[in-house]
């Protein structure tokens, strides 16, 4: 653990240690040769979102770390214990199995990269642009250089910085009458739930709104736990959608009114051949669906609800709401060059990058602010996949890099960290 600031200016500052920084670095072995800053807020680094998720994956170990350049300098990663045998998993299998393999990595990493920096548990609160002098290729106006906010009164600079902060579940406002007891779906499925100082185990009627994984994950709990419960009721605003393994195994599968149609344009990947490789409910959560939709589990329904009123309607009518329909990004505050805060995200809340990573269309003080992913599912291209996510984006970053040489003042002692004044 980093316990005081580093000295010094950095080509980069990364904002989060999990899988999509993770995946970012060890696709980008060239980044060994730039002065990284790498910060996360928790104790352990690595597992990020997935810390405590003790829930089967919607995805199969094989999807993890094939980024990784077997030949490259992080090759040994792939012989890391965790590793080894997720990538060896081609079924489903315990998230916490991913947070150990992330764990692992991110220790490792710690060994491999002698010219990075990892603060942790360490919280950036603001990134402030500093007025541009660095030249961006393609873009007239030089981008701004960037102060990073820490806690503890730290201020630290970079010439770019990647958004890898992750992302929250955001509840849709007003679904939900206020005397009505709302949870999470993450409390749900985090270990230790229901925990009877803190959550209600009594859930009476319960509407869990969602139709995804989530969703499918947190009926699996509340059967399997001692939560105890009148009915339960799976609300979703379209039909479900359903993994498979091709468009053969799509026809040939007797499906229930609940099941959304697969249009073969949309939803088949052009490069697997998989239908909703990303989005579709796959293994037990699959299984669990169509037994609910086939009234197989006693007390368990399904509803689908295309409108707002009518989830508000069902909502109102419960003793309990579980929220699994959404996320908005979690980031820390951008202020522009001129002090003024900037809202960079969708109507959704969703920081979505541009072309070439970069925020840079919400404002040109952003142009060097990149964001990793921080939508959960940035794969409804399907010409991107998370490996070659990972790799795409480290070949924006080395690019950008070799054009930004850092601003001759960053050697003077300007450049080094300093406190805050209030
Ligand atoms: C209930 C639930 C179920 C899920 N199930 C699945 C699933 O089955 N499969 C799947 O692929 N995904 C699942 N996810 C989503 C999963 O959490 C994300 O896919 C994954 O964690 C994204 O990785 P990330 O690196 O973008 O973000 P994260 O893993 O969240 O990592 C971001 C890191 O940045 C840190 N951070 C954030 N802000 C700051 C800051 N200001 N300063 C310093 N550090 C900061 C965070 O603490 C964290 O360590 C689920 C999520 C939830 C909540």
């Amino acid at each position: 653990m980093e316990t005081t600031a580093p000295t010094g200016e950095h080509d980069l500052a990364i904002v989060g240690l999990g899988l999509r920084a993770l995946g970012l670095l060890t696709a980008t072995p060239e980044l060994l040769d730039h002065r990284l800053l790498i910060i996360d807020d928790r104790q352990v680094v690595g597992p990020g979102g997935f810390a405590d998720l003790h829930i089967e994956s919607n995805s199969v170990g094989t999807d993890f770390f094939g980024w990784v350049d077997p030949a490259g300098s992080f090759g040994d990663i792939l012989h890391l214990p965790a590793v080894a045998e997720l990538r060896a998993e081609t079924g489903c299998f315990n998230l916490s199995r991913l947070a150990g393999a992330l764990a692992e990595t991110a220790t490792a990493l710690r060994r491999m990269a002698a010219n990075w920096v990892f603060m942790h548990p360490w919280r950036v609160t603001a990134i402030r642009a500093v007025p541009g002098r660095v030249p961006v290729p393609g873009r007239e106006a030089p981008a701004p250089s960037y102060e990073l906010w820490l806690d503890r009164r730290t201020r630290l600079r970079a010439a770019a910085v990647v958004l890898a902060s992750g992302i929250v579940e955001r509840p849709v406002p007003g679904l939900v009458p206020d005397d009505r007891p709302l949870l999470m779906s993450g409390a749900v499925l985090r270990s230790g739930w229901p925990d009877p100082r803190r959550h209600p185990v009594e859930l009476g009627d319960l509407v869990i709104v969602g139709g995804s994984h989530s969703a499918f994950s947190c009926v699996r709990r509340i059967l399997d736990t001692d939560a105890s419960f009148n009915s339960v009721k799976v609300v979703s605003r379209g039909r479900v959608r359903v993994f498979y393994d091709g468009i053969e195994g799509y026809r040939a599968a007797p499906r229930s009114p609940h099941e959304a149609p697969v249009d073969a344009g949309r939803d088949v990947c052009p490069k697997t051949g998989l239908v909703n490789r990303y989005h579709g409910l796959r293994n037990s959560s699959r299984e669990l669906f169509r037994r609910i939709a086939a009234g197989e589990v006693p007390r368990v329904g399904l509803a689908t609800a295309a409108r707002a009123t009518e989830i508000q309607q069902l909502c109102a009518s419960a003793d309990t709401v579980v929220h699994a329909a959404g996320y908005r990004s979690r980031y820390p505050a951008l202020i522009g060059a001129g002090g003024a805060v900037i809202d960079a995200t969708d109507h959704s809340g969703i920081l979505r990058p541009d072309a070439d990573g970069t925020l840079g269309h919400a404002h040109p003080d952003l142009a060097n602010i990149f964001v990793m992913g921080a939508d959960p599912y940035p794969y409804r291209d399907w010409r991107v996949d998370p490996a070659s996510q990972y790799r795409r984006r480290g070949t924006q970053l080395l690019r950008r890099l070799a054009g930004t040489p850092l601003p001759p003042a960053w050697a003077s002692a300007e450049g080094g960290p300093s406190t805050c004044a209030s």
